[in-house]
């Protein structure tokens, strides 16, 4: 063999393509493997210019070589050029040119490798992100990827399916596929005894099926598979990041076979997409989730309620149909979580959520409003339907339930508002319904009520007043009267009781009767308290500065003031700050402040006793607590109530009644005071049954400080009272 033998043995021989031209640009040698690159014989290209090989080239790469012509542009160079075969196929190679000299001869070598599955994988990878980049849709992202695996390989059909979590394989993309070999093989369960799909994941491995017909394992689906001419498939489960299978993608042939280099290639760029593409879904759905679902009770939150209800509106309008909204609330939800924390709380709102989530129908949407609310919007309903259901709702959600160790009778106020005689938008018929509710709450709670344009009225005027309140309280407008309470025994001046006066400007004098109850419901309450204490406070200094004798103020405070742990203390510096005692202060607490199944409202009566402010309590008779109660506790005074002094002339068994309140208040070392006393007759009996404080406006009715201050000074001998 010559030397020149030799050495083109071993270049026929090399892996790569090899191509040598000289410098006139003719190919004098390609080796067997350009033969197979190019698609050419070396006889068809023996002597041809090397242009017959390769596509122009680019300008910009001839502006970068100005001095070189031909295939010596690219020396020092590798590029990748797509060769287009005589059969008409395409395929990639990247090229490197090296200049050779070898006595006085110029020659070029080229070496060149296929990289057609690179470029492939890159140019799927590109376009199958540029889609998932611009569509939400999973399907469509999978869909596109299944093609453009077909147009690569036209052998194989492809198809992807999801792995839920009940093990079960939803198939989300197999284009080319009929509609009815998809529902039947949709939902196959995984396993070892399912179709190659199936045994992938459960595995979690590649499966290869060579020939379906033959394989015992493959058991659903086959004779589909088979009808449509399918005789391999092979199956590639998809894996998470946290290496759990959450799909499969399949390849199937139409003849028996196994996977080529290209196939498990393309497979590997696949299933990685898909995970991509399934992952990205699947953080959409979850952050999805998040915004348009409660976390605890995993219902429809507010945002998607009023999506929803939107579109139940404009249903209704095109159907000319009615719409129920049901506002519903779950009564004494506060105590649950106040006296049983807040995870019996948090249970407490999951039974009632399961329990409205089973009691309602598809077509309804049920939402978890805030807190203890829940708004359920009933399509197609009229009154009676509604009311039906609110019925049905209340008797399923008052069954006994069991939080933890402890047995809870649950119970709801349910507010009806209708579409369209209440409202035109979901706003005004949820503030409709809710204000429905307030008004089943009113007539004894577990009990549903009809929003009516006379509740509107009754909630817009109550809600002006509540803001007029507000105001009144910020500008200093609420004033403070004084009643006294006198000693028909000694004569003497007993105490005052501070009664609090608002004159509005724009809604004229309005009872307390009526805005404190207001303030209680508005949560002003404990505010307006603080005022009247301390104004109670500094008047009775400024008195005493100006040489009025007057022993003690009373001041009324409602049964929420007692949830207040830090009133005690507000108390202790109010005195302090006035100059006062203990002694000075007594405060007027109801009945109901004793039967507060609130844990606070106990301990603050008894830091308050503790202190040395005296307690009275305001209204006796009318509440329900008993004697022995109330023997426990540290009060030091009775009101009774003014019913009592009214009937008293006329009413053997009320004079009976006050009788024995007074040996009661007595026995226990209890001032008992009068109150309401409006004429000498009830005095004189009330004198005559042992009472000795009286108040009411026999003496005088509630004055303001200016005029309180004449009557104290007309009044200082009390000699009338006699
Ligand atoms: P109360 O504490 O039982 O006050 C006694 C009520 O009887 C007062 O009504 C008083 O004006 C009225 N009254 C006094 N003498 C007579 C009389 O001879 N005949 C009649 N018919 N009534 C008489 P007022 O001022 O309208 O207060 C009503 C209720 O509002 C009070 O009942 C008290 O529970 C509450 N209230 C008044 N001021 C305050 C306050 O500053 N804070 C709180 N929390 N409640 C207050
Ligand atoms: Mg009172
Ligand atoms: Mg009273």
């Amino acid at each position: 063999m010559s030397i020149a033998q030799f050495y083109s043995q071993i270049l026929e021989q090399a892996e790569n393509a090899i191509i040598i031209v000289n410098e006139n640009d003719d190919i004098v040698f390609f080796n067997g493997n350009a033969e197979r690159l190019w698609g050419r014989s070396r006889s068809t290209v023996q002597g041809a210019d090397i242009s017959l090989l390769m596509p122009p080239l680019k300008d910009d790469q001839q502006t970068q070589l100005p001095n070189q012509s031909g295939i010596g542009l690219l020396v020092g160079h590798y590029v990748e050029l797509p060769i287009e075969r005589p059969n008409h196929t395409r395929v990639w190679a990247e090229i490197s040119v090296s200049r050779i000299e070898i006595t006085g001869h110029i020659l070029y070598l080229i070496i060149a490798r296929n990289i057609t599955l690179h470029k492939v994988h890159k140019a799927l990878r590109q376009h199958v992100l540029q889609v998932m980049a611009n569509t939400e849709s999973l399907q469509e992202v999978l869909n596109l990827l299944c093609q453009e695996i077909n147009r690569i390989a036209p052998e194989i059909s492809v198809t992807i399916a999801r792995l839920n979590s009940d093990g079960r394989l939803n198939t989300l993309a197999a284009p080319g596929f009929p509609s009815e070999y998809i529902s039947q093989t949709n939902n196959i369960e995984i396993g070892p005894q399912s179709s190659s799909l199936g045994l992938a994941a459960f595995r979690g491995e590649p499966v290869v099926v060579r020939d379906i017909e033959n394989d015992s394992n493959w058991t659903v689906g086959k004779h589909e598979a088979l009808r449509l001419g399918y005789k391999a498939c092979w199956a590639v489960p998809v894996k998470a990041q946290d290496s759990n299978v959450i799909g499969i993608l399949a390849f199937y042939y139409r003849v028996c076979r196994r996977p080529n280099k290209l196939h498990t290639q393309l497979a590997e760029v696949a299933t990685s997409l898909c995970m991509l593409a399934m992952e990205q879904a699947q953080s959409r759905a979850r952050i999805h989730h998040l915004a348009f679902f409660d976390n605890l009770t995993n219902l429809p939150n507010r945002s998607l309620l009023h999506v929803r209800a939107g579109q139940a509106i404009a249903q209704a309008v095109r159907d000319r149909t009615q719409l129920a909204v049901l506002f519903i609330d779950v009564d004494r939800f506060k105590q649950v979580n106040d006296s049983l924390g807040h995870p019996a709380g948090d249970a407490l709102l999951c039974i009632v959520a399961e329990r409205l989530r089973e009691a309602i129908r598809e077509v309804d949407i049920l939402c978890r409003y805030s807190g203890d609310e829940f708004v359920i919007v009933l399509t197609q309903c009229d009154s009676v339907h509604a009311s039906d259901l609110a019925g049905r709702l209340l008797a399923v959600l008052s069954a006994p339930c069991q939080v933890g160790e402890v047995p809870l009778f649950p119970a709801c106020s349910i507010g009806i508002s209708l579409f369209p005689e209440d409202g035109q938008d979901m706003d005004t018929l949820i503030h409709a319904a809710d204000m429905a509710m307030y008004q089943a709450k009113q007539k004894g709670r577990n009990c549903f009520s009809f929003f009516s344009g006379q509740l509107n009225l009754l909630a817009r005027e109550r809600f002006a007043l509540e803001s007029a309140l507000r105001e009144a309280l910020e500008t200093n407008r609420l004033k403070l009267y004084y009643q006294p309470q006198v000693n028909i025994e000694t004569h003497l001046l007993h105490g005052i009781e501070a009664l609090a006066r608002w004159n509005d400007p724009q809604f004229g004098y309005i009872s307390p009767a009526r805005f404190i109850p207001l303030a209680e419901k508005c949560g002003l309450i404990n505010y307006l308290s603080q005022w009247v204490l301390n104004e109670a406070c500094r008047q009775l200094a400024q008195w005493r500065q100006h040489g009025f004798t007057v022993p003690s103020v009373s001041v009324n405070l409602s049964p929420s003031d007692f949830h207040n742990l830090k009133l005690p203390q507000y108390l202790e510096a109010i005195l302090r700050s006035h100059g006062l005692l203990p002694g000075d202060l007594l405060i007027e607490i109801t009945e109901g402040v004793l039967m507060d199944s609130n844990p606070n409202a106990m301990r603050t009566v008894n830091e308050i006793h503790a202190l040395g402010v005296r307690l009275s309590i305001d209204d006796f008779g009318t509440g329900y607590s008993s004697l022995a109660y109330l023997r426990s506790l540290p009060v030091d005074e009775l009101k009774l109530d003014q019913s009592f002094v009214h009937d008293l002339v006329h009413d053997k068994s009320t004079r009976a009644l006050t009788n024995a309140v007074i040996h009661i208040s007595d026995s226990m070392n209890l001032v008992a005071v009068a109150e309401g006393v409006e004429h000498s007759t009830q005095r004189n009996l009330l004198k005559a049954q042992g009472y000795q404080v009286v108040q009411g406006n026999l003496f005088s009715p509630p004055l303001p400080p200016e005029e309180f201050e004449k009557w104290l000074d007309k009044n200082i001998s009390f000699t009338q009272w006699k």
